[in-house]
């Protein structure tokens, strides 16, 4: 089946829901959840629903998908990142010197219940780029760019023509090193890779031109099927260097068994490990899935200390307004942090220490 209708069938409804999934839900949990999917919707492709254990309640990929009763809880923020601010054109953040992030759409394969860009996926599209010329001479009139990311949404649930005319447009501004793409499509819906030879035959073209990366997001071994690895294949095969961000997720893959194994395999498949995030404070999202600094830490280290040197090339960092910063130790009260990337100049390469307590989350 093409990738397109393939996604039409995507499952939106409880009443789908219920039809494919043994769920045991009391009515008034049924009325919750309606009203979850109204402000937050539900979009889970079939394949990523094939992947749930069924027998199992707490299955890792059914809470990545389904939605909970605990977004109801919205404490914390939209926009925990400051994205509004740095916004420079409508669909366009300049919060670091050398980086341009693109709102490409709010559309996704699936919407992730753990998003941090919650406010707008699936919802509004009153934050995504609708004025390409602006975009294309903001970057080209800011030299101090050295890399564009095309985010969302998912960057690859735009049409292989948006695609083309973002790489096309891109690729010949000389200042530009390299190209990224944000998408989880390798992860929750693979097809919309390897059965668009027209896509791959862009990447492949655009590849020789400018170097591109795609940053994917894995958040668990079972993620890693037969499929996604055709996807990571097809990219790599056509130029593009995989990367991986994960997100470090209470009751997904917060115990060191699950994330070394994750980056692990990974590293087996060709894809480089290249952030952990702290979970940020979203509002439906914390008091889900975050975990404490401190456990958080242990874990990363327990971790690291089962990998190789390319399954540790990622660094453990929490994104706040001020930037990306590093979580790099624990000294009983105190932890130590790095700046990254730093949104203000002061904060380039800043070391500092934090008291922090057991059950706290976030700085
Ligand atoms: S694919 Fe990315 S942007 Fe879309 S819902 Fe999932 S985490 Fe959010």
């Amino acid at each position: 089946m093409d990738w397109r209708k393939e996604l039409k069938e995507n499952v939106t409804t409880v009443k789908e829901l219920k039809h494919v999934l043994p769920l045991n839900m009391e009515p008034e949990d049924t009325n919750k959840m309606e009203k979850i999917i109204k402000s937050y919707p539900m979009s889970i492709p079939k394949y990523y629903l094939s992947l749930i254990d069924e027998t199992n309640d707490n299955d890792p990929i059914k809470k990545l998908c389904i939605p909970s009763i605990k977004e109801t809880d919205l404490s914390g923020s939209f926009d925990t990142s400051g994205e509004l601010d740095n916004t420079v054109v409508v669909g366009l953040q300049h919060k670091y010197k050398q980086t341009a992030l693109v709102l490409s759409t709010n559309k996704c394969a699936m919407y992730c219940r753990h998003c941090f860009r919650k406010r707008l996926v699936g919802v509004s599209d009153k934050e995504v780029s609708n004025h390409f010329g602006e975009i294309i001479t903001y970057i080209r009139e800011h030299d101090e760019i050295s890399n564009v990311l095309l985010s969302g949404g998912d960057a690859f649930l735009n049409n292989n023509q948006k695609i083309e005319s973002y790489l096309r447009a891109l690729s010949e501004i000389e200042h530009l090193d390299l190209i990224r793409f944000g998408t989880r499509t390798p992860v929750v819906f693979p097809m919309r890779i390897y059965e668009d030879e027209e896509l791959l035959n862009i990447l492949k073209e655009y590849s020789k031109k400018k170097k591109i990366y795609l940053i994917t997001h894995f958040n668990h071994p079972k993620e890693l099927t037969s499929e996604a690895k055709r996807a990571i294949n097809s990219l790599i095969t056509a130029g593009v260097i995989v990367k991986n961000q994960t997100v470090l997720l209470k009751g997904i893959n917060d115990n060191s068994d699950t994330m070394a194994k994750l980056l692990k395999d990974l590293t087996r498949f060709g894809v480089i490990p290249y952030y952990i995030f702290q979970c940020r404070p979203v509002s439906g999202v914390k008091n889900q899935f975050q975990v404490p600094l401190k456990k958080a830490y242990q874990i990363i280290q327990e971790t690291k200390a089962r990998l190789n040197g390319q399954g540790k090339c990622f660094r453990y960092v929490l994104s706040n307004e001020t930037g990306k910063i590093e979580i790099l130790g624990n000294m009983e009260d105190e932890m130590i942090f790095k700046y990254h990337q730093a949104k203000y100049e002061k904060d380039q390469g800043r070391l500092f220490t934090l008291n922090i307590s057991e059950n706290q989350c976030w700085i």
